[in-house]
């Protein structure tokens, strides 16, 4: 499923819930990245009812969609934030999510940063380096925190199916912990008083298509936490697939928990998705500037590229290209392209597109997750605008705009 109960078409127009997109591209400019709350509050609840039987608390992956009026939204529904930085601890935070919910992970939390999530009584650190530790406990006993949690990340060396480059649970990764490793660190428990190792963390991957690798991952945390009475909690990480395509059904997040649940038994479940609560909540929408045909090929370059989003050029990423208003003639095998001074910057390649012309507007869609995240001012480009239609469908605002590098 890309189009969905928010994007679809309504007498061949494109509408996020009850506003055509042709519209608010007018009105905003493009490249604009458009959001429906709805479906993101949609998409949260969907998950939230499906882990209820493991009793999963929800952290909601901040580094996916870091939009302050998303956040906010979910931190009122009462979810829990997964940060990889001080920064975002900061923007869960500023969106009145409770630090008591948030996990802290990352392979390079800098000293500073695990000072700052000590010192804000963020709930768990997920640590991947033994230094990690010496560096919560001083922060601990400088702040007077008497019992930090921390989840011990293993890396389960599970090979996932998914793109390489967004594989994370395999041997030769650099995030997470051997079995091996974590064991040591457990022996020497005593030496952190003011640690409590409470939970195994595993994140194996973004985008699993397959559940028996997590189910793998997972049987391997627990053989891990057997021994140890105190690890009371398995955080699974993120990793829920959404579909890209309109041909693609990611397996049913139901089957996944069943297979989990008789697994999990008494322990206390986290869970931090990201892409599976934003990425079909978002669409970004490009302009046509020209259409260029030499070589046997057909370009259509328009003003979105690798700056606004850089998942196909990074990753291979697919995202399907709709036309605002719906064609009524097939079109041809052409390149979407972007303005950057790169090669790779290709957001559609060899695809069969609708027919456009010059002025033509596209949405790229399913680019709620790791679109606006990911955006930069290479080439001296504006970041694109953000546009978030109300949780009620009642009404849009723009919450960023273009803003051009100021000439002096
Ligand atoms: C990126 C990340 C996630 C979220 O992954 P999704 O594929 O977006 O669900 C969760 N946990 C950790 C540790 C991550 O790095």
């Amino acid at each position: 499923m890309v189009l969905n109960s928010s994007f679809r078409y309504v007498g061949g127009a494109l509408q996020v819930d009850d506003f055509a997109l042709e519209a608010i591209a007018s009105e905003v400019g493009t490249p604009v990245y458009v959001y429906s709350l709805r479906r993101v509050l949609g998409n949260y609840r969907r998950l939230r009812r499906a882990f209820a039987p493991l009793s999963a608390q929800l952290h909601y992956s901040v580094k996916a969609n870091g939009n302050a009026a998303i956040v906010e939204a979910l931190a009122k529904q009462g979810s829990g934030f997964d940060c990889v930085s001080g920064g975002e601890i900061r923007q869960a935070l500023a969106a009145g999510g409770a630090a008591r919910q948030i996990v802290f992970a990352g392979v390079g939390k800098t000293r500073a940063e695990i000072e700052y999530a000590v010192e804000r009584g963020v709930g768990w650190l997920n640590v991947e380096n033994a230094l990690e530790l010496e560096y919560i406990q001083a922060a601990a006993e400088r702040t007077g925190a008497e019992s930090v949690l921390v989840a011990l990340r293993l890396n389960p060396e599970v090979t996932a199916k998914t793109h390489p480059k967004i594989a994370t649970g395999h041997g030769g990764a650099k995030f997470g912990m051997t079995a091996a490793v974590i064991h040591a660190l457990l022996a020497k428990r005593n030496a952190y008083p003011r640690i409590n190792f409470a939970g195994i963390h595993i994140h194996i991957g973004s985008q699993l298509g397959d559940s028996q690798a997590t189910i793998r991952a997972v049987e391997k945390a627990l053989e891990l936490a057997r021994p140890y009475p105190q690890i009371r909690a398995i955080n699974l990480g993120g990793g829920l697939p959404v579909a890209y395509q309109f041909a693609e059904s990611p397996p049913p997040v139901d089957e996944l928990v069943q297979a989990l649940s008789s697994r999990l038994g008494e322990y206390r479940v986290l869970l931090e998705p990201g892409r599976a609560i934003v990425a079909d909540a978002g669409a970004l929408l490009a302009e046509v500037l020209y259409v260029k045909r030499q070589a046997g090929q057909v370009f259509y370059i328009v003003d979105a590229g690798m700056t606004d989003l850089l998942r196909p050029a990074l990753y291979d990423a697919h995202h399907e290209v709709l036309p605002l208003r719906k064609a009524s003639s097939r079109g041809e095998v052409a390149q979407l392209v972007g303005p950057v001074c790169e090669s790779t910057d290709v957001l559609a390649r060899d695809r069969l597109l609708p027919p456009l012309q010059v002025g033509d507007k596209i949405a790229l869609m399913t680019a709620g997750a790791y679109g606006m995240a990911m955006a930069s001012n290479y080439n001296a480009r504006p970041l694109p605008a953000e546009v978030l239609v109300d949780a009620a469908g009642a009404g849009w605002r723009a919450s960023r705009s273009r803003n051009l590098l100021p000439e002096k």
